[in-house]
């Protein structure tokens, strides 16, 4: 029998969450009449609101005490079915208070005993982080279904142009998003000068560029922004998750690393060109209709690593030429 109220503790990462969509989406297919709660840090759950991906958000805080009055609010919400998407102790046992008859999650940190369904995983790689998260809610019998874009919200959009109006792009110009950070650090970073040069040839094909990452990335990102022009601009750190939904579902291109951006550039249906280092892409490349990942991976790939010391090969192997050629045939079939 379907559940009444589902419970989906969410990752804690930008990209992880955008992953996870096609599981809300297998869920609401599979059980129209469940309520879906889902819990994670708030400013990712505010992504899932224009497309109802849940009914009710309960934001994680990091504080313990609010943490407590959190559990408690879920706990009195009394979810059936609890889907614990991350590996940690606490979601399981996040599920486990909730009251949550089933509670399903992979097997990790000896949180077995807290789960009714903990599931072994494969080795990191075997099969992209997406399918692993529908895989748990296949022992419920729920089948995945096609995922639509994401959709910004009109508030968004206005958002996403007063950005562009300040960053002097003209209503009819097409604009191109870089992002040339990733938080996880240098081994996923595609180096700044290359990321400049890419952004000075999008300028000749007629693109006005804008350069997008935290407010704590912001100096790095005016820097390439000047290198490349007068039609490039930093917003980093102005750009609040959903405006940048906005400002990447009217993106000719996004050019992005191995981090977040590219999971929301991707998941928009916006031409998206994806540069792999340190991890493995065939784990968590962003999906999407219009996805490119650049992946030249040497003997000593995936290491995982944030720092490299051996020269961060992997992502030297992406020339501006390679990318340039991508981007051209990208753009080229998304129309
Ligand atoms: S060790 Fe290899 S895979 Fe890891 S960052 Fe360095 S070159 Fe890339």
């Amino acid at each position: 029998m379907a559940p009444a109220r589902v419970l989906v503790r969410l990752p804690n990462w930008l990209g992880d969450v955008l992953m996870a969509r096609p599981l809300l989406y297998a869920l609401r297919a599979a059980w129209p009449g469940a309520r879906l709660l889902a819990v994670g840090p708030e400013p990712l759950l505010a992504l899932l609101a224009p497309e109802r991906g849940a009914d009710e958000r309960v934001a994680w805080p990091r504080d313990g005490a609010a943490r407590r009055a959190a559990t408690a609010r879920i706990r009195a919400w009394a979810p059936e079915v609890a889907l614990v998407l991350p590996a940690s102790f606490s979601s399981a046992w996040l599920a486990w208070r909730s009251g949550a008859i089933t509670r399903v999650g992979y097997r990790s940190e000896g949180r077995d005993s807290l789960l009714t369904q903990a599931l072994p995983r494969r080795p990191r790689g075997e099969r992209h982080l997406s399918d692993e998260f529908l895989e748990l809610a296949a022992t419920l019998g729920v089948k995945p279904v096609p995922v639509p874009v994401l959709v910004p919200a009109p508030e968004d959009v206005r958002d996403a142009r007063a950005v562009l109006d300040a960053a002097g792009v003209t209503t009819g110009e097409r604009h191109a998003l870089l992002a040339p950070r990733s938080a996880f650090g240098p081994a996923r970073e595609w180096f700044a000068d290359r990321f400049a040069a890419t952004g000075k040839a999008l300028v000749e094909r007629g693109l006005r560029v804008l350069v997008c990452g935290t407010a704590a990335e912001a100096e790095s990102c005016e820097r390439i922004a000047r290198a490349i022009g007068p039609d490039a601009a930093s917003v980093a750190g102005r750009t609040p998750l959903p405006t940048l939904v906005a400002l990447a579902a009217s993106a000719r291109l996004a050019l992005c690393n191995d981090s977040g951006i590219a999971h929301l550039a991707a998941s928009t249906g916006a031409p998206t060109l994806q540069i792999y280092g340190s991890a493995s892409s065939a784990w968590t490349a962003a999906r999407g209709p219009h996805v490119r990942v650049l992946h030249r991976a040497p003997a000593c790939s995936p290491c995982w690593q944030r720092t490299c010391r051996i020269g961060t090969r992997c992502l030297d192997a992406v020339t501006v030429a390679w990318v340039l050629s991508e981007t051209d045939q990208l753009v080229k079939e998304a129309g």
